[in-house]
Formats: C-alpha cells, structure tokens, sequence
C-alpha cells in the first residue's frame, strides 16, 4: 500500500523534475486503529471511575449511608477522582508523545542527579511499602528531555515499588556503553509472567486485573515508558522472572 503523489517542476515551460512523496498507508492505517482504539479505551477507562463517584455520591445525597460512614465514602469518591485526574494526565502525555510534540528543550543532562530526584520523590511512597531505594553506578551526562527522561525513570522506579514484595529493594544502575548510556532498573519484586511481557508496555494493559486492581495504577505507565524512550532514540528491554524479579534497561544514545 504505497500512496504515490507526484508534483512536476517545470522550468521556461519545461519539466525539469518531480517530486515525489512516498506514503506508507499500512502504517498510516495501523497508526489510525491503534487511535481508534485507544479512544474507545480512554473513553471505557474514564467511566468507570465516573460511575462510582456518581454511585457514591448519589447515596449520601439520598440519606442512605450513616453519619458515622459519611468520611469513608468521601474517602473512596476522593480517591476515583484521584485516578480521574491520572487517567486523563497520563493520556495527554501519551498524545503529546505521539504526535511527536515536545513543549521542552534538549540539554546536557546529569542523569545521576535526576535519579537522585526520583528517588527522593518516590521516599514516601517506598517506605509505605517498606522498600529500599539504591542507585549504582557513575555519574552520567546525556543530551536528552530532561523532564521526559524523568517521567521514564519515574514511572519505572514506581512500578519497581508498587509490583514489590515487603523489605523488597529497586536499583537504579547507571553505566556509560560508550556512544551511549544505559539506565537499568532492577527490583525483586513479583515479576511478570512470560506471555505477559510483550504486552505490559500496551495502553492499558495490566497482569491479572484483580491484583493490579487493589496496587492501583492506570495501565498507562510503561506505555508511556515506551513512548518517551522512542521519542528520546533509545530503545528499551525487559527481563523478568516470576517471584524473583524485573529489570527494565533503557539504552539512550549520549548526543541524540
Ligand atoms: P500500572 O502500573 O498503572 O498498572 P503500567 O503500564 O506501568 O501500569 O504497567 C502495566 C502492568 O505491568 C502492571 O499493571 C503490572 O501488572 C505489570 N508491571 C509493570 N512493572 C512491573 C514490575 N516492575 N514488576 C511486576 N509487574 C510489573
């Protein structure tokens, strides 16, 4: 499915040239399901949080939950709209990644300094779960997004908590390949099973939906992961092993 359009450039009257624009249309077909898809997803995704924060609502609107509960489901209506705000967060990240938009500028980063923040906003979160965060390695300089860079590791580093057992540890490790740097992180958490892993970085996507229910999450976070490293010219892997661990490596190459 190749799209031709030809345009002749003449000169005193003469076609001299012509210029051609080859146009890929499986790819442009594919790039509008996946739209099409992801729409119906958003749309799925956002309703169902709509619909217990209209449910619970609505019952203490009618007198039916006790004074005494009055806090617990505001607690829960609280908490949907939390994941409502994430939802729709995440996604406009995804599109502002995937129509190649980037509000930031390329500079020299110190990549250790930004793991050094991740680790600090993530603090709260790991000792709540009682996991320990360490950074290994040297210290690195890139050209790259800072902020989308920050979002990747963010996200990787939450999971790393999130998917992890009690007195679990997330390592970041940082090392120099030459014309480019690689940035692993690595838990002992819970793993992913095998015909999982290809597909943890789909939208939406989540293994075993009743576990990953009560962790919370949107299914968002390593798609964004994927879409970030793609947009940075890196390029990401995953090994995992079942109750032993994961480790996901992204490699970005030093001067994009
Ligand atoms: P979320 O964490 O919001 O569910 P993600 O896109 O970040 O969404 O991850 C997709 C799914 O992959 C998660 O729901 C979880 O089942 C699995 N996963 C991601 N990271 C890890 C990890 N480090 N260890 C185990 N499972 C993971």
């Amino acid at each position: 499915f190749v799209q031709l359009i030809a345009n002749p450039v003449t000169r005193d009257g003469k076609i001299v040239g012509a210029v051609l624009l080859l146009m890929n249309e499986t790819e442009k077909i594919q790039r509008e399901n996946l739209r099409r898809e992801f729409s119906a997803n958003v749309s799925h995704e956002l309703k169902t949080p709509l619909t217990s924060i209209s449910g619970f609502a609505e019952i203490i609107q009618d007198g039916f939950v006790k004074e005494e509960d009055v806090k617990k489901f505001a607690g829960r209506i609280y908490r949907e709209a939390q994941r409502l705000i994430q939802l729709v967060e995440d996604t406009i990240k995804i599109s502002q990644l995937d129509e190649g938009e980037n509000p930031y500028e390329w500079e020299n980063v110190d990549i250790y300094s930004v793991a050094r923040n991740v680790c600090g906003n993530l603090k709260e979160i790991a000792q709540k779960k009682n996991v320990h965060l360490y950074i290994d390695g040297e210290r690195l300089i890139c050209r790259t997004v800072r902020p989308i860079f920050e979002e990747i590791l963010y996200n990787l580093c939450d999971n790393g908590i999130k998917y992890n057992k009690d007195n679990g540890t997330v390592t970041i490790h940082l090392k120099d390949i030459g014309n480019a740097i690689q940035i692993s992180v690595e838990d002992n958490g819970i793993g992913i099973p095998r015909e999982d892993r290809n597909r943890v970085f789909e939208r939406f996507y989540r293994v075993d939906k009743s576990h990953s229910k009560e962790i919370g999450g949107t299914g968002l976070g390593l798609s964004i992961v994927k879409h970030g490293v793609a947009f940075l010219g890196g390029t990401l892997e995953l090994t995992s092993e079942v109750d032993s661990g994961t480790e996901i490596t992204v490699t970005l190459p030093k001067q994009a």
